[in-house]
C-alpha cells in the first residue's frame, strides 16, 4: 500500500466524530475499527466494492473501473438505487485489463483512452476512475491520469483510489466520502442558495425510498440541495458546501465526511432515520429546529408539526385494517444499524413480538436505544451463523424473518416467511408510506395459504395407508437374482 493510501486509511480510523472511537485508547483506535478480512472470505465485499456502492447511486457520472473484468462484474449495480432521469450509472465501463497489458505496463494509456471514449460518446459531467487490487498494485497512477484527461477533455475525471485490499467494504465506504471531499466538494458554486437548503449524506434511494421522503420535504419548503448520494448528479454532491444543515442517513461510514464539512464550511450535521414513524417524525423535527437556528423562519417548526400530526393520524388510520393480520405474530430481525431499534419499534407499535434483534454495525446509541425498547438486551445478537439462525428461528417459533439477502435460503430450509430489509430489496420501506407498505409485506408473507402447504410433511414422508394384499414377488429377480425365498433377505 502506497505511504499516501496508508495515511488516508489511518485518519479514516481515527474519526473524531464517531462516540465508538472517542471511547477507544489510542492504541485501539490505531488498530482501526473495520475487522481485518479473512483471506477466502470475500462475501462481505472488499473496499474498492464499498466505495463503488457507496458512489454509484450518482445517476449521472460514467463509474470506471480500472481492472481486469471480474472487479467490475463483482459490484455491478449490486444495490437497487434508483434514479429520476439519467442512467448512466447503470452502464458498466471498465478497462478489462488483461495479463498482455499488466506485463507490458499499459494501463495508464489504457485508462486515459477509455476516458477519452468516454467522455467523446456519453458526454459526462465527470467520470469517476476506481483503483483496485490489480491496477494498485502495478503502480499505476489514476491521479496522474486524471489529472492529465481531466486538462486534456474539459471533463472533471475523479480518481477513487480505493483499492479492494485497502480493507473492508466500511472503510472504502468511509473513504469514497473522502475522495468526494478531496475532489469534488466545494468544485461548483450553485445557482442560488436559501435557507432551507440541507444534504442528505448516506442515503442511496433504495428501490426508490428517498420518493417516500422528499414529498414531505417539499411540503415544508426544504430543498436537497447535496446529495450523497441518493438519486445525485455529480453537480449535487459539487455543491454540498453551500448547504445550511446534513442529514446523515442511517449511515455511521460518512460520519466523517459530515464532521469535515462542519469543520469546512460550518454546516452541522444530525444522525437521523427514515425507517418507521416516530423516528420520521424525529428527524423531520431536528431537521426543522437546526434550520431555523441557521436562518429559516421560525414558523418552519409549527408548519413541521402540523405535518407531522397530520402524517402520523394518516398513517396509524392506514394501518389499522392491517393489524389483525399482523397483531401477535412473532418476528426475527437480522439487519443492523439504526433498523436494529428503528424497525423494532415499528413493529411493536402494531402488536408484533419482535423475538430477536441483530445490533451488528450498530453503536452503543443503538444497543442502547434497542434496550430501552425491548426492555432487555437477551433479545440482542451481533452477528448469526446460518446454523444458529436456524436453530433460533426453530426455538422461538418465529413467524417470520426480516433481513438481507444471503439469510434468505436459512428461513426458507426453516419454513418460514421471509422478506427483504436490506439494500437489495425490491420494496421501499421509508417514511410514513414506507411503513404501510412494510406492514403490507408482512401481512402477506406470514398469511400466504401456501405455508400450510410448507409445513406439512412430504408426500413421500407419509406413513403409506395399506391398501390391501399385494401378490408375493415370484421367480428370480433379474438384476439382482434374489428370489422369493425369505432365505435371501436375512441380511437386508
Ligand atoms: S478490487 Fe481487489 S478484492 Fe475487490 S473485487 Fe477487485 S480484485 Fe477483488
Amino acid at each position: 500500500m502506497s505511504d499516501a493510501l496508508k495515511s488516508t486509511v489511518q485518519q479514516a480510523f481515527d474519526e473524531p466524530a464517531c462516540a465508538t472511537n472517542r471511547a477507544k485508547s489510542a492504541a485501539e483506535r490505531k488498530k482501526g475499527c473495520s475487522k481485518p478480512l479473512t483471506p477466502g472470505a470475500a462475501a462481505g465485499g472488499c473496499a474498492f466494492d464499498g466505495a463503488k456502492i457507496t458512489l454509484q447511486p450518482i445517476v449521472d457520472v460514467a463509474h470506471l473501473v480500472h481492472a481486469p473484468l471480474a472487479c467490475e462484474g463483482n459490484g455491478w449495480d449490486n444495490r437497487g438505487s434508483a434514479s429520476s432521469g439519467s442512467m448512466l450509472y447503470k452502464t458498466g465501463f471498465t478497462t478489462d485489463m488483461s495479463e498482455l497489458d499488466i506485463v507490458m505496463g499499459k494501463g495508464e494509456s489504457k485508462l486515459y483512452a477509455a476516458i477519452r471514449e468516454i467522455v467523446e460518446k456519453h458526454r459526462p459531467p465527470a467520470v469517476f476512475v476506481y483503483a483496485t487490487c490489480v491496477t494498485a498494485m502495478i503502480g499505476d497512477d489514476i491521479e496522474a491520469v486524471c489529472k492529465a484527461a481531466t486538462e486534456a477533455f474539459g471533463t472533471p475525471a475523479i480518481p477513487v483510489n480505493v483499492p479492494g485490499y485497502a480493507g473492508s467494504k466500511n472503510l472504502g465506504c468511509k473513504l469514497a466520502g473522502e475522495m468526494m471531499f478531496r475532489h469534488v466538494i466545494g468544485t461548483v458554486e450553485p445557482e442560488r442558495t436559501t435557507e432551507y437548503d440541507i444534504n442528505l449524506i448516506g442515503d442511496y434511494n433504495l428501490s426508490g425510498e428517498l420518493w417516500q421522503v422528499k414529498p414531505l420535504l417539499d411540503r415544508l419548503g426544504i430543498r436537497i440541495l447535496g446529495s450523497l448520494a441518493a438519486d445525485a448528479r455529480y453537480k449535487q454532491v459539487a455543491v454540498m458546501h453551500r448547504a445550511r444543515v446534513s442529514m446523515l442517513v442511517c449511515s455511521h461510514a460518512l460520519i466523517g465526511l459530515a464532521r469535515k464539512l462542519e469543520e469546512t464550511y460550518g454546516i452541522p450535521f444530525f444522525e437521523g432515520s427514515f425507517y418507521g414513524i416516530s423516528d420520521t417524525s424525529e428527524s423531520l423535527r431536528t431537521m426543522c429546529r437546526m434550520l431555523v437556528e441557521r436562518g429559516a423562519a421560525p414558523d418552519l417548526i409549527d408548519r413541521c408539526e402540523a405535518l407531522i400530526a397530520e402524517e402520523e393520524a394518516r398513517v396509524r388510520a392506514d394501518l389499522e385494517p392491517y393489524r389483525a393480520r399482523v397483531a401477535g405474530k412473532r418476528v426475527l430481525l437480522y439487519t443492523g444499524g439504526h433498523k436494529s431499534w428503528s424497525v423494532v419499534s415499528a413493529l411493536q407499535e402494531l402488536g408484533v413480538e419482535v423475538v430477536g434483534t441483530s445490533v451488528r454495525k450498530a453503536t452503543d446509541n443503538d444497543k442502547a436505544r434497542v434496550v430501552e425498547i425491548m426492555g432487555t438486551d437477551t433479545h440482542m445478537f451481533d452477528n448469526m451463523s446460518p446454523r444458529e439462525m436456524y436453530a433460533t428461528l426453530r426455538a422461538s417459533g418465529a413467524d417470520i424473518l426480516m433481513s438481507g439477502a444471503r439469510s434468505q435460503f436459512v428461513a426458507l430450509k426453516a419454513r418460514v416467511p421471509w422478506i427483504d430489509v436490506n439494500q437489495e430489496k425490491h420494496e421501499p420501506y421509508a417514511g410514513y408510506m414506507g411503513m404501510l407498505d412494510l406492514v403490507r409485506a408482512i401481512g402477506r408473507s406470514v398469511n400466504n395459504p401456501m405455508w400450510a402447504d410448507v409445513r406439512s410433511p412430504a408426500p413421500w414422508d407419509e406413513p403409506r395407508p395399506f391398501a390391501g394384499i399385494r401378490p408375493a414377488p415370484r421367480g428370480t429377480c433379474p438384476v439382482s437374482g434374489l428370489t422369493n425365498d425369505p432365505r435371501d433377505f436375512e441380511d437386508c
